[in-house]
């Protein structure tokens, strides 16, 4: 090997990135080295429900950082009892493991399941999770997924993951057997390209698993914490299921994550799960002080408003340019271009100064921070206007 030349070397390359860096952020703007002013509507990748630095987390972070960073994981500490009651309280679950990545909480829960099955089911193991599905990197969490381009990497794959269709309840119930512990699915699959399972399915799935003594495992890392309108997206569908992961917009922008249960499902004993940072004192700070702001009735609803004002401008939006349908929920919304343009409209709107998100080659996604105003919401769809209009000529001529 020779040595790095470039800063960017010293990286390894796992992904494409634009060869600028981010030296700064506020709200929905972030900042680049050459003082260039980005508009974000993707902030950290659905992780930052009050924008970029805000005043609440920095705040609660430099106060705990002075008291107390990590005790160890095999102590009490005040923050993360004070998060895991907060969490509690606002939801059906009883009890609650802290982890440090989305990934990791899933993989908690997949562990919880199989202890249930262990302890309660003879054994029973196996998951159904759903094709298009995202459930992390890890080995396991990547084979719980249901992504195409996974399918062949790192084999052999971790066994006992069924893929049962979104929003189609008989190919759920072929997939049960006597072997199956747990069925698991996102509200809305994210990185699939918001794909919203329906609440009529929700509810479908919780009667099945209910009936067949499953457990209902949903993973909220994306839509959790406020994105969808509710603070967690399964209460649209007015049901109680036994386990849920959470992440992403949980820390406000710092790595925390969680695994909650109901008292039914919470089955770990001693020396199942652990982690030597999972519920520091420090990423629960930051915690507390989101959930004191997203968990608060009013914000929910100004979500909800402003999640509608999003679609409608983006529905005039579509119609101007002959593009395709909205989906999503809240401000976790899709819209279809009906052709591959995503990434050439992702690229022209980086150089106007906006980022947003194409999560497949013919849909762009939208998650800004949940505190993004009308304002900023027209300044980026005057930008897609623009951006649209030059990418759609350049395809008429070529
Ligand atoms: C992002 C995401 C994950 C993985 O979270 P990491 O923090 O990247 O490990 C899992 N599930 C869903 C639905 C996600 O959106």
């Amino acid at each position: 090997m020779t040595n790095a030349t470039h800063p960017f070397d010293a990286l390894m390359d796992i992904t494409v990135r634009p060869e600028v860096v981010f030296v700064r952020g506020a709200g929905s703007y972030l900042w680049d080295d050459n003082r260039n002013r980005y508009l974000d509507f993707v902030q950290g990748w659905a992780v930052n429900p009050l924008g970029h630095a805000p005043a609440v987390v920095a705040e609660a972070l430099s106060a705990q950082a002075k008291r107390l960073l990590t005790p160890s994981p095999a102590f009490y500490n005040a923050p993360s009892l004070k998060l895991a009651k907060m969490l509690v309280d606002r939801s059906c679950f009883d009890q609650v493991f802290f982890a440090n990545s989305g990934a990791e909480a899933n993989e908690g829960a997949i562990k919880l399941a199989r202890k249930f099955g262990a302890k309660y089911k003879n054994g029973a193991h196996e998951i159904i999770t759903f094709e298009g599905g995202f459930h992390g990197r890890t080995l396991a969490t990547m084979s719980a997924s249901g992504k195409k381009a996974f399918e062949p990497l790192f084999e052999p794959k971790v066994p006992g993951f069924r893929k049962a269709k979104l929003n189609d309840i008989e190919s759920v119930r072929k997939l049960v057997s006597p072997s199956t512990i747990a069925v698991m699915l996102e509200p809305i699959q994210g990185e699939a390209g918001v794909w919203p399972a329906t609440d009529a399915f929700m509810q479908e799935l919780r009667a099945l698993t209910q009936q067949r003594g499953l457990l209902l495992i949903v993973d909220e890392i994306q839509t959790g914490i406020g994105r969808t309108g509710k603070l967690f997206a399964y209460e649209h569908a007015e049901i109680a299921p036994d386990i849920m992961t959470l992440g992403k917009g949980i820390g406000g922008g710092v790595p925390l994550a969680a695994l909650l249960a109901t008292e039914h499902a919470s089955c770990f004993d001693h020396g199942d799960q652990g982690g030597t940072f999972n519920g520091n004192p420090l990423m629960c700070a930051a915690g507390i002080a989101v959930l004191e702001e997203v968990g608060n009735p009013d914000f929910l609803k100004s979500v909800a408003d402003t999640g509608r004002f999003l679609e409608s401008e983006l529905q005039r939006l579509s119609a101007r340019h002959g593009l395709g349908g909205i989906r999503g929920r809240g401000l976790l919304l899709a819209l279809d271009l009906k052709m591959p343009i995503g990434a050439a409209v992702v690229a022209e709107a980086f150089t106007s100064g906006v980022l947003i998100n194409s999560p497949q080659a013919d849909t762009l996604r939208f998650m800004p921070a949940l505190n993004v105003t009308r304002e900023e919401i027209s300044a980026m769809i005057d930008c897609l206007d623009a951006v649209l209009a030059k990418v759609g000529a350049a395809r008429r001529v070529a």
